[in-house]
């Protein structure tokens, strides 16, 4: 007999069984109110019919069209529906499985495209597992320690942090360009820099947004050197932060976009857009794999879309992401371990820190189990474990989140208060 590997590590006890929109059941029937929405994945909440339906029947027809092989009418019916959703001029698609895998696709095709070897980075970011990605990941050492030789190439620099100098945003974004364009003159030359990567909304490292000035003065300096810029939406995109797209928030667009989580609820799939100018620059074979663009996956990304227009979920987002930030606010303002609330739409996390001022894991640790076994799943993030976040499906109700706050408001005040 074999068991599961100890080097799992999982948030609660929970033994899922079944899902229904914002709600989990375990296997005694207990039900949770999922604010993790498996790390930002179940958009259109968990089983939605339509959903259900389409991955039923395409599952009946086809489960494999391996797409190197052969091709899928899902695939192609779904990389033109994208145009719906994509800003201009990104009108060309490549699919793989997960976000760690299409942040390396985008990596091999800013390398192609441009001639270049290195990327720069910013510090805080998370882009994924595998080895390449997570050389580009500097959200907590615990991704990185023990993995060397880890790739070569990555240059970091600052992200605009201000919550953790105590700064304005202004300050940050001046310092963190400012320290970009060092980066620039000291590690790596504008000449041999393929792409600045970035999360619009820093996710794994503790919620923090980008901002308009900062995102500007990476496309200005993009756009002098001929660097690519490539916006990691994994966890941002698909309506999470209350606009189709993270970077919108921003007024710029990207060379090259990084999609997975939200895109098919639940079924493992990812995709890169790019212009089919920049696609040319790279070669036809040097992308694939086995399982990409899996055709019941696909199918299942089409409801998606259809789901998050039919149902206005961007704005749901939007509209209830509102009132969970105030509500989150409002626990905060009578809770001195609080120290911040941030996020966009329904992205949004809460900082914890001590008397002192430093970030307290240990509180927001108690605070996310507490939570759980009052029936909501939460999880942490940020380099030190102090962020508690929020990430419901972008289905959630005024009421859920009211039902929610009900919770996290009794939590906060018996583990923190
Ligand atoms: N990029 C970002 C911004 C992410 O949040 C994640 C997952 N948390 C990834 C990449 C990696 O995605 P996956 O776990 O599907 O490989």
């Amino acid at each position: 007999m074999a068991s599961l590997s100890p080097l799992l590590k999982q948030a609660t006890p929970v033994i899922v069984e079944r899902g229904e929109g914002v709600y989990l059941y375990d296997e005694d029937g207990r039900r949770f109110l999922d604010f993790t929405a498996g790390i930002g994945v179940t958009s259109t909440g968990h089983c939605h019919p339509r959903v259900v339906a389409a991955a039923q029947e395409q599952i009946g027809k086809l489960i494999h069209g391996q797409y190197t092989t052969v091709m899928h009418r899902p695939l192609l019916t779904l990389a033109e529906r994208l145009g719906e959703v994509l800003p201009e001029p990104l009108d060309s698609v490549f699919f793989s499985n997960s976000g760690s895998e299409a942040v390396e696709a985008a990596l091999r095709l800013a390398r192609h495209a441009t001639g270049r070897p290195n990327v720069v980075v910013f510090h805080g970011s998370f882009h994924g597992r595998t080895i390449g990605a997570a050389s580009m990941t500097t959200s907590g050492t615990k991704f990185r320690a023990g993995f060397s030789p880890i790739m070569g190439g990555v240059a970091i620099s600052p992200f605009p942090t201000a919550h953790r100098y105590g700064w304005d945003e202004a300050t940050a974004t001046e310092f963190a360009l400012r320290e970009l364009d060092y980066v620039l003159a000291t590690v790596t030359a504008p000449a041999e820099t393929a792409a600045f990567v970035i999360e619009p909304v820093l996710g794994e490292g503790g919620y923090v947004p980008a901002n308009p000035a900062f995102m500007a003065g990476l496309r200005e300096r993009a756009d002098k050197h001929g660097i690519l810029l490539v916006v990691d939406e994994v966890q941002t995109g698909w309506g999470r932060t209350g606009r189709f797209w993270g970077h919108e928030h921003f007024g710029v667009t990207p060379d090259v976009l990084v999609t997975a989580k939200g895109l098919a609820s639940g079924f493992p799939l990812s995709a890169i857009a790019a212009s089919s100018d920049l696609m040319a620059k790279a070669w036809p074979g040097s992308q694939g794999g086995t399982y990409g663009g899996n055709v019941v996956a696909c199918a299942a990304a089409l409801a998606t879309l259809d789901v998050i227009a039919d149902e206005k979920l961007v704005d749901n987002a939007r509209d209830v992401g509102a009132t969970l930030e105030a509500g989150l606010n409002k626990v905060a303002a009578d809770t001195p371990a609080i120290s911040d609330v941030r996020g966009l739409g329904l992205m949004l996390g809460n900082e914890f820190r001590t008397a002192d001022g430093e970030p307290d894991a240990a509180t927001a640790a108690r605070a996310q189990q507490e939570a759980a076994s009052r029936g909501l799943l939460l999880l942490t993030c940020g380099p030190f474990g102090n962020v508690v976040r929020m990430i419901p499906p972008l289905v959630v109700t005024e009421q859920q989140v009211d039902d929610a706050l009900e919770i996290w408001s009794g939590v906060v005040a018996d583990v923190a208060g």
